[in-house]
């Protein structure tokens, strides 16, 4: 029997889940995403679209009318309107799993409830709780906004006293925790996969470089020793024991100056440090993501060909048009988004450089290294 697929976000990630989508015909037979801005990314890959705000609940409501089975590209959405909906369609991953992660000391708490190894963190009710907080983990400490952050806009790094009153106004009454800050020697994510029925499979582990807080590039694999790499693996595999729901998760970790292995946060949904395998891999993350949700047998995650990800960041010199950005290599993958406007670091698309015959890593970062002149967006004259 097949399916109408309902997705909450229709920007980039909800694009490439419904292109994924439109290629499983005999389980998905129409795609429909709810976004606020008109003719979005997933709207343009054939999606028809619900326009209204992603914690509008008569739109959501209405998707879920509408639907039989609904997913979401964004983890800010309401569990619990989510919840009141659970008759109308199957939510995954369910707004439970929503709620604890979309939280990050719901889910800092629920991680090390269960032993799976963070950073060390406080919950923040005043600034008295900050200053103790700050005794204990000492300089630097990153102060977090609970819920709704992203690209970084959510923490803030204290780096001495005179700077506690300021980080804290920063949050204007925000929920807040103090965390630890863990000098990491890399950043690494694995995407870890579930299905219904609780078949688990994870990606190998990739290596993240960000700037300014926005992921740049990811290299899959990880330049790491095989012990490193057993130990992340292992860790993303005993979280998803631990954390119920179906779908694809993004598990963001830190590498130590010890070689220890700590979460930093998950995603609970496809993640851009995943986008490698449209072409790394036999299952990308968003066939991968319906497989899980639909309650298929997982497919292959094995990483077939090494690949940089490079992500295509709107210039800082401008707002507007920009002119069509085209690459024609042989293994140079172009994908855009069809965002109309470029503004400065929004995600606009990503090229992935895929190893042919012998390539090493090493190779592919030259590579990039020649690619990034040419996807710097500049206004249309
Ligand atoms: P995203 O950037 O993934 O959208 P976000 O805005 O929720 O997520 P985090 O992932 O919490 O932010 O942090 C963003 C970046 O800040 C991390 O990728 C890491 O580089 C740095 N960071 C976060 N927490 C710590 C920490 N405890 N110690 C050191 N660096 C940290
Ligand atoms: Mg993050």
């Amino acid at each position: 029997m097949t399916k109408i697929l309902g997705i909450i976000g229709g920007g980039q990630l909800g694009m490439m889940i419904a292109e994924a989508a439109k290629k499983m015909p005999e389980h998905i037979s129409k795609i429909i995403v709810l976004d606020p801005t008109p003719n979005c990314p997933a709207a343009q890959v054939g999606a028809e679209q619900i326009i209204g705000d992603f914690k509008d609940k008569d739109a959501i409501v209405d998707l879920a009318d509408k639907s039989d089975i609904i997913t979401y590209e964004i983890e800010s959405g309401d569990s619990q309107v989510l919840k009141s909906v659970e008759n109308e369609a199957e939510i995954n991953p369910s707004p439970d799993t929503l709620k604890i992660i979309q939280d990050k000391f719901l889910q800092k708490s629920f991680l090390s409830k269960n032993n799976i190894p963070i950073p060390e963190f406080i919950q923040i009710e005043n600034l008295d709780s900050v200053k103790e907080g700050l005794k204990k983990f000492g300089y630097p400490a990153l102060l977090k906004a609970r819920r709704d952050a992203y690209d970084g806009r959510g923490n803030f790094k204290i780096n001495s006293e005179d700077e506690v009153q300021k980080a804290f106004d920063y949050f204007k009454g925000q929920k807040l925790l103090l965390e630890k800050y863990v000098p990491f020697k890399m950043e690494v994510s694995v995407i870890a996969s579930r299905n219904t029925k609780g078949q688990i499979k994870t990606y190998p582990l990739v290596e993240n470089i960000h700037e300014e807080n926005i992921l740049r590039e990811t290299i899959a694999p990880a330049r790491v020793s095989i012990e490193i790499t057993k130990k992340a693996e292992e860790i993303a595999n005993n979280t998803m024991n631990v954390l119920k729901g179906a779908g694809v998760f993004g598990i963001e970790m830190f590498v130590t100056q010890e070689n220890e292995i700590v979460i930093n946060e998950i995603a609970p949904r496809v993640h851009n440090s995943g986008h490698h395998t449209l072409q790394s891999s036999a299952t990308s993350q968003f066939e991968q993501h319906l497989r899980a949700i639909l309650g298929l047998e997982l497919g292959d995650t094995t990483l077939v060909r090494p690949t940089i990800m490079y992500n295509i960041l709107g210039s800082k010199a401008f707002v507007g048009k920009y002119t069509p950005i085209t690459i024609s290599e042989s293994n140079v993958y172009l994908k855009m988004y069809g965002k109309e406007i470029s503004k400065p670091a929004r995600k606009l698309g990503h090229v992935n450089v895929v190893s042919q015959g012998d390539e090493t890593i090493e190779d592919l970062l030259s590579k990039v290294e020649l690619i990034k002149d040419k996807v710097i967006t500049q206004p249309i004259q």
